[in-house]
């Protein structure tokens, strides 16, 4: 066991950290209130390398392991958790995602380009009837020797707008259930292929999210990721690893919320003192301490095991389940420390408490994470 960061994590955390405070925070609360995607700030993630940070260097990635992903994951969030969930789909869901499983002529052709920032991408599994329950597939993508004809909805789908490849799931042999599910690449500009509304959030809401329409879209067979009806595998393998960037996306917006707390808490002043120095704010800032230490733990551990090639299904679970919990927790006590300032947006927890309940929703909300977790201890 070794609990320390190596040299270049702790480089890596200093540079996330950096680009956060510098290129974040200024704008973050006007970005929130316009529902404005950071679009200059992903273009500059994408030059230093946090875009493809877990692929490797000859498709143009950073090469580095999960531990550093994740390690960027939490420092971005603390700052602007719009912005990280952009780094997090590109990174885990798209990125992994070909680099895993997609040809060597895949690979060169999108991977390349979404791994240096180039362009981004999108995941597109969730549809208006299929959410949780992602076997029921309504989006058909059907078999016409060399290619596919794609028709369907697609909704919520972050970097919906602003993405350039999108990896779509959809149904092709319904008899067979989700293994005739096959997973697609499809170019932003395709015939057919239609670009909803953008919606108007609770939170993350410098992040574009759209539905997407697929109207008698054709698709080369070559732009089939994996065998015919690998589909549904390739997203929930995805996926896993997908939840581990969410738990440290969570991490990060608890611990944001955390340091605004703990530096407020001893500069307001009441009953003649710093408010930290009444007993009921300094326990409830030793309880977010603890719990951000647990979900820290947790998180680093998900990531270890993907690094070294054990499964981390369940470890990615336990860690989005906790750490989305804690990021609600704490950011509600972090507005409670704060008092009236907390509810206003120039003080950043209003913000983050907003943006911290989506993590218990996407990537598989709470209650499913609980489910594979039941699953898993109830088996052995
Ligand atoms: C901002 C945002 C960004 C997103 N980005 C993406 C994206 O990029 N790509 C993508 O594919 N999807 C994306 N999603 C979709 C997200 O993954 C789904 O919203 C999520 O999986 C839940 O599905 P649902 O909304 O259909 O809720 P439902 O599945 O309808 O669930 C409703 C409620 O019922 C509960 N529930 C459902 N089934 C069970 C069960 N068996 N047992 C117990 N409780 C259950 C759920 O936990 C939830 O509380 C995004 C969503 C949002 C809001």
């Amino acid at each position: 066991m070794d609990f320390s960061l190596s040299e270049e994590h702790l480089m890596i955390r200093q540079a996330a950290r950096d680009f956060a405070q510098n290129e974040l925070l200024p704008g973050v609360i006007e970005r929130d209130d316009a529902q404005k995607f950071p679009a200059e700030q992903i273009k500059k993630l994408g030059e230093l390398g946090f875009l493809g940070m877990m692929t490797d260097t000859k498709y143009n990635g950073s090469g580095m392991d999960t531990l550093s992903y994740v390690i960027a994951m939490e420092e971005l969030s603390k700052v602007d958790a719009s912005a990280s969930v952009v780094v997090s789909v590109n990174n885990s869901l798209v990125c992994w995602g070909l680099e895993a499983f997609a040809s060597e002529e895949q690979k060169q052709k999108y991977l390349t380009r979404l791994a240096s920032g180039e362009v981004i991408g999108a995941f597109c599994l969730s549809e208006p009837e299929a959410g949780s329950d992602a076997t029921s597939q309504k989006t058909t993508a059907i078999d016409k020797g060399d290619h596919y004809i794609l028709n369907g909805t697609k909704n919520w789908i972050t970097n919906g707008g602003t993405a350039d490849t999108y990896l779509v799931i959809a149904q092709t042999d319904k008899e067979k259930g989700h293994k005739g599910i096959n997973a697609l690449i499809v170019e932003k500009g395709m015939p057919g292929f239609e670009i909803g509304p953008k919606e108007n959030k609770l939170g993350i809401r410098g992040s574009d999210t759209h539905s997407l329409n697929f109207n008698d879209v054709k698709i080369p067979k070559e732009n089939r990721i994996g065998e015919d009806g690998f589909g549904f595998k390739f997203a929930m393998k995805t996926l896993a690893g997908g939840r581990i960037g969410i738990a440290a996306q969570a991490l990060g917006i608890a611990a944001g919320a955390y340091e605004l707390a703990l530096k407020y808490s001893k500069e307001r002043k009441a009953f003649g003192t710093e408010i930290a120095n009444h007993q009921a704010i300094a326990f409830k800032l030793a309880d977010m301490h603890v719990q951000i230490e647990a979900v820290r733990n947790l998180v680093y551990k998900s990531a270890w095991e993907k690094d070294q090639g054990l499964n981390y299904d369940l470890s990615g679970a336990i860690a989005k389940l906790y750490a989305s919990k804690v990021a609600m927790d704490t950011t509600i006590e972090a507005v409670q420390i704060h008092g009236g300032n907390g509810f206003v947006k120039d003080y950043h927890v209003e913000r983050l408490m907003r943006d911290a309940k989506i993590t218990q929703i996407y990537e598989g909300t709470s209650e499913i994470q609980k489910i594979v977790i039941s699953r898993s201890i109830l088996k052995d």
